[in-house]
């Protein structure tokens, strides 16, 4: 059976996304309007200020880069108010933007750029020492890196002094087709594989380059009306004010946090990092009254005793996504802040991101993840791709306009770039996005997530793709062998990677030996993609195909915790 969203049905914008936050943008908003506020400094853009910017930045784009369609700018950087002005800036002048993790080392950031062809880098003050590194390893010329804020740091000028000419471009113009064409933003993602990939997203599509994807224009565009539709009954654009703690180099908050506050006027107060004090003093000092958040940061408001010391009622709404948040969590948070409607979410880098959410005006099962957000229809399918009966769980599918844009004739022109298999595998050909996450889906329509086939971990919402970890540990001299599962600590509300490693003869099974390992992966990787604890194993399961048997790794690490 084919599922259909029980919401109305969205009318897919038609034009880029410039001119959807702007110039067709239905919402009065007035041109002295804050829309983003640093929530640390008080520093803030107004809505008029931002459009301004974004076109200065475009045209210095355009006249001294000699920015081009298909030109990439890679941001490297935590939350900044100015954060929207190189997005849309590059946007604006044709290209496509790539935001990057900023804890990401220099190689994770080389791949990153070698992905996406990025001709120029903006850094922060605090990395902007690994981005030269990265740089210089992509052959980067400095004068193509750039640092937020008002100075120069080792010879790296501000964007601001380089950028805010007089001159303001025209933003291009797409015709409805474009929208589906053109890429907006390539967002790195684990893909199914647990390989990392790019996920390039167009203001309305998304395709996935080979271990990297990309996604368009009308991606972009449909999820904000999708959510719109949903919600903008509960949103009062004069009243209201988001807080955004979420980093903007995922795609949940570039859509959720930038996009739909922007398109709706919502003033959005910017951390550049999570601090539960700041955030619950943010929370009460400006009457936040939106957000969007993780199951870790609802742990925290739901058991930490700082929490008290602050009144965070005007908080009235938050979507809770990017990883499971457990039925348990729910009910605690509900009871702890009881003027606070938690709804949880559900999505990936691939579906722009959101696909599934809970309704604001209806209270559902805790646990469950919603209803398909509008326009969109899925299927349950089991593993020869039959639709299951309602109740039994099978793979998700799920099509929509917010689903990477794919076509199978613009996958050959395009495609995947290194791995046209996998991106043809996730997307059939009746465009169904194979999700890789395990869903049942109750009599009332209701949907849960209860499993994962893809490779793939979670860690606190971050994506930690196993095969990666796999290919650092193996060239590790003390190890012959090794598989990464995720394990899951309800203490933490997150799994946690966890390495079964396999050593070389005559190295002793040790904490040392264990600490050695984890210091091995550690020294390479950003910091969420660290292995939490190690476990040896005479021989790595696997099928005679040589594939890594997870589940069997999945049942040893259940049955551990059991005997606690
Ligand atoms: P990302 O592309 O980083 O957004 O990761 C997408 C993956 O996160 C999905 O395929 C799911 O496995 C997981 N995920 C996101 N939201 C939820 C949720 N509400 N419940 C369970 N898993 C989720």
């Amino acid at each position: 059976m084919v599922i259909h969203s029980p919401l109305p049905d969205i009318k897919i914008p038609e034009t880029g996304i410039i001119q959807f936050l702007f110039d067709n943008n239905p919402h009065y908003i007035p041109q002295n309007r804050k829309v983003l506020i640093d929530a640390f400094t008080g520093e803030s853009l107004t809505y008029g200020k931002l459009k301004d910017n974004i076109l200065r930045f475009a045209a210095t784009l355009q006249d001294k880069f000699d920015f081009k369609h298909g030109d990439v700018v890679a941001i490297y950087s935590p939350n900044q108010i100015d954060y929207s002005v190189l997005l849309l800036g590059t946007i604006a002048a044709g290209g496509s933007a790539t935001p990057a993790n900023p804890a990401y080392t220099p190689k994770e950031l080389a791949y990153q750029m070698e992905m996406t062809g990025a001709k120029i880098l903006i850094a922060h003050p605090s990395n902007v020492e690994l981005a030269l590194i990265a740089a210089d390893m992509v052959s980067l010329p400095k004068e193509r890196i750039f640092v937020f804020g008002g100075s120069a740091i080792n010879g790296v000028l501000p964007y601001s002094q380089v950028f805010f000419n007089e001159r303001r471009a025209s933003p291009i113009e797409l015709t409805a087709e474009e929208t589906k064409d053109s890429v907006a933003y390539l967002c790195f993602s684990s893909g199914t594989t647990g390989k990392l990939s790019i996920y390039v997203f167009g203001e309305t599509g998304r395709y996935n380059h080979s271990n990297p994807l990309d996604a368009i224009h009308s991606n972009m565009t449909s999820n904000v009306m999708q959510f719109h539709t949903l919600d903008h009954a509960f949103i009062n654009a004069d009243k209201d004010t988001a807080l955004g703690v979420l980093p903007f180099y995922h795609m949940f908050a570039l859509s959720v946090l930038l996009h739909s506050m922007l398109y709706m006027g919502i003033p959005l107060y910017v951390m550049p990092q999570f601090d539960l004090v700041r955030f619950c003093k943010t929370v009460q000092e400006q009457k936040i009254t939106f957000s969007a958040l993780v199951p870790p940061i609802i742990l925290l408001l739901a058991k930490n005793p700082v929490v008290d010391q602050y009144d965070i009622t005007s908080l009235k709404l938050a979507i809770c996504g990017a990883a499971p948040l457990g039925k348990e969590l729910s009910h605690q948070v509900r009871k702890r802040i009881p003027t606070m409607i938690v709804k949880q979410g559900y999505g990936l880098t691939e579906t722009s991101p959101c696909a599934i959410i809970e309704p604001t005006d209806r209270v559902i099962d805790a646990g469950s993840v919603g209803v398909l957000m509008s326009s969109m229809t899925a299927k349950i399918v089991d593993e020869e791709g039959k639709e299951v009966a309602t109740g039994e769980r099978g793979e998700l599918w799920l099509k929509g306009p917010n689903i990477m844009k794919f076509s199978h004739s613009y996958i050959d022109l395009k495609g995947y770039i290194n791995n046209p298999e996998q991106t043809a595998g996730c997307i059939d050909e009746d465009g169904y996005f194979h999700s890789g996450d395990v869903a049942v889906q109750d009599e009332n329509g209701h949907f849960f997530i209860v499993d994962r086939i893809k490779e793939l971990i979670k860690y606190k919402g971050f994506q930690v793709p196993p095969a990666e970890l796999e290919a650092i540990l193996v060239n590790s001299p003390i190890v012959a062998d090794c598989a990464v599962i995720g394990v899951y600590d309800a203490d933490q509300a997150t799994e946690l990677p966890r390495g079964y490693i396999t050593l070389n003869p005559d190295i002793p099974e040790s904490e040392d030996t264990a600490n050695t390992i984890k210091k091995f992966v550690s020294d390479q990787v950003v910091h969420y993609k660290q292995l939490r604890s190690i476990r040896f194993i005479k021989e790595v399961p696997k099928s005679p195909a040589g594939k890594i048997l997870r589940k069997v790794l999945r049942e040893m690490a259940a049955e551990e915790e059991k005997q606690l």
